[in-house]
């Protein structure tokens, strides 16, 4: 398999201002070509140290590409850094040069000096012609090996990766890399880990785990000749960990959210939540897929008591007892909300989101309740973290995860 590197170059992400996407993005696109990519490097606007891990990934690897630093500014060094060491001239390009004045003329800009400075390309390098910008691409042979440059906005980048420098990679790939991600919910990563770890040392497939807010994953990856022989690859794989997981496992590849609306959507259900720490992130989610309205009834965000009282018919006498975070008022505000929406399902949520320090009710206490006319059914959830966004975040997927569970369940008729 042939082997690539990444640089993105830009002090602008070494400074934390923007994120660097650009790397993910070809890591993904290398990947389905079946191209190992082995580093990824981000360097600041230097032409020392840049030509340094350039010249160091160009000898270990098969392709080097690299990202940003051709705009028209004096601190955008990339193409000149890369070919001085290279030893490769800078020659105007007639044709780059036509593209930018047509480029300014569109716009109705001026065109000034410094964009000139993107009509030069590398001598005897392939030019690639950017749809969307005046800096050019470019890729220049070297020996066996092959260095191309991409701009950094990613409105450029993407186009011309997929149109101008994919089809020159085609010699270089190699069969195909294929992951898929089991999804766990409600089992921590250790435990995960430890139920699944004779199938860690796999190697082809690879199979890793990693955690996210409030679920964990485990990552199933494999390399063959064709697409079709990884999926072939992975499928036992992923079959055997669902077998090991159980209920634990609620999808391969899909979030809980489009897990949660596809079993509404086989069930012909609709579903209603009520939110108080999440503030409105659970409906969030759903909404944000294509079809939610088909399965989504109505969201309350009942932050203040008064509002649980008002709008889910939640009893004063409950939140007095036991308190706006408890087992009763989740329960209250489920069916409540079940029955003001007139949803075939509700999910409630209440949590003490934080930071804050309390004995009784500590950050990260969570109380969630379910009802489907049937049954109502709870949990809860301790994540012992005193981090606002984590506990608000795991709070939401839990809150679709009880969801999930519920929806395949026989409840009770709509309330008219
Ligand atoms: P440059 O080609 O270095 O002048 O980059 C132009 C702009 O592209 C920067 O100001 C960023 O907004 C964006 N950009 C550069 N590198 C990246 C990257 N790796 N990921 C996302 N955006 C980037
Ligand atoms: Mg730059």
């Amino acid at each position: 398999m042939n082997v690539c590197e990444i640089i993105s170059v830009g002090t602008e992400l070494l400074l934390g201002e923007i994120l660097n996407t650009n790397a993910p993005y070809l890591c993904g696109a290398l990947a389905a070509m079946g191209i190992s990519v082995q580093r990824v490097l981000t360097v600041g606007d230097n032409p020392a140290r840049l030509q340094e891990d350039f010249l160091a990934a160009l000898r270990r690897s098969d392709i080097v590409l690299l990202t940003g630093g051709l705009g028209p500014t004096k601190d955008d060094l990339t193409k000149e850094t890369v070919c001085k060491a290279l030893g490769v001239p800078l020659v105007e390009d007639p044709a780059q040069r036509r593209a930018i004045d047509a480029f300014f003329r569109r716009r109705g800009g001026e065109c000034g000096y410094s964009n000139y400075k993107q009509a030069l390309v590398p001598q005897g390098g392939v030019v690639l012609y950017n749809a969307n910008g005046t800096a050019p691409g470019c890729v220049i042979r070297h020996g066996e090996k092959l260095v191309a440059l991409l701009p950094g906005p990613p409105g450029e980048l993407r186009p011309m990766f997929q149109q101008a420098l994919k089809p020159l990679l085609q010699p270089y790939a190699g069969g195909a890399i294929v992951s898929h991600h089991v999804k766990t919910v409600g089992l921590g990563e250790s435990r995960m880990a430890e139920l699944t770890a004779h199938l860690q040392d796999s190697e082809n497939p690879t199979v890793a785990p990693y955690a996210k807010e409030g679920e964990s994953y485990l990552r199933v990856s494999a390399y063959a000749a064709t697409a079709e022989a990884a999926e072939a690859l992975c499928a036992p794989v992923i079959k055997n960990l669902q077998s090991l997981l159980g209920d634990y496992v609620y999808a391969i590849d899909q979030s809980l959210e489009e897990t949660l609306l596809a079993r509404l959507r086989e069930q012909g259900k609709t579903i209603a939540f009520a939110e108080s720490c999440t503030g409105g992130a659970i409906c969030a989610a759903l909404t944000a897929l294509p079809g939610a309205s088909e399965v989504f009834r109505q969201g309350y965000v009942t932050y203040a008591n008064q509002a649980k009282q008002e709008l889910l018919g939640v009893t004063p006498n409950t939140l007095a007892r036991f308190g706006a975070v408890s087992e009763e008022t989740a329960i209250e505000m489920a069916e409540g909300a079940r029955a003001g929406a007139g949803a075939d399902l509700a999910v409630a949520v209440t949590g003490v989101a934080g930071p804050g320090q309390s004995e009784a009710k500590p950050a990260g206490l969570i109380w969630l309740a379910a009802c489907n006319g049937k049954r109502t059914v709870t949990r809860r959830l301790d994540t012992g973290r005193n981090d606002r966004t984590y506990n608000r975040t795991a709070a939401a997927k839990a809150a679709l995860a009880l969801g999930i569970a519920m929806a395949a369940e026989d409840g009770g008729l709509v309330p008219a």
